[in-house]
């Protein structure tokens, strides 16, 4: 039986995860932001994580230039090009992916404009944090998916166990 079918027979859903995360060099700067953690080894040795990079799905170059939500929730980058259909491409691509496969939780790069969680850089590229959610992160809670930033694996990983128990 392959790992997916074994997955499904157990109750085990697919993660969707934030490709920078498994180190694939996604990321602006042409780097990735791999995140060793027993939830993530886990989940790839099970063969349950399904790797996605909103901003390269949505059709944006590696690497490109860094790129803040302002306060109207546009995207612009460094250039001051408005890349927010781009980036809203990406968070389509994302929850239909998540939806095509069962998804019920997401692990994502905190702070990103696509995939932070709960707090992301305030669109003056000074570093400053404010509370919300990236483009991606939010579609997806909106379809339905839980979303975890990195920095919150743990409580995740508590989670995702529920969803499994409950699941199985
Ligand atoms: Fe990583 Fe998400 Fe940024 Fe892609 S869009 S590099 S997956 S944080």
């Amino acid at each position: 039986m392959s790992a997916q079918n074994e997955n499904r027979a157990a109750g085990r859903r697919p993660v969707l995860i934030s490709a920078c995360l498994l180190g694939r060099p996604v990321r602006f700067d042409g780097r990735g932001a791999a995140r060793p953690h027993p939830l993530i080894d886990d989940l790839d040795a099970e063969g349950r994580l399904i790797p996605l990079c909103p901003e390269m799905a949505g059709g944006l170059p590696t690497p490109r230039p860094p790129a803040e939500l302002d306060s109207r929730r546009r995207v612009i980058d460094t250039t001051g090009a408005d890349v927010t259909a781009a980036f809203s491409a990406g968070a389509r691509i994302a929850v239909e992916t998540a939806l095509a496969h069962g998804v019920r939780l997401a692990l994502l790069k905190a702070r990103s404009p696509s995939c932070g969680v709960g707090r992301i850089h305030d669109g003056s590229f000074s570093g400053r944090l404010i509370p919300g959610d990236g483009l991606t992160a939010e579609a997806l809670a909106a379809a339905g998916i839980e979303v975890f930033a990195d920095d919150d694996l743990d409580n995740a990983a508590r989670r995702l166990a529920e969803i499994d128990r409950l699941s199985g």
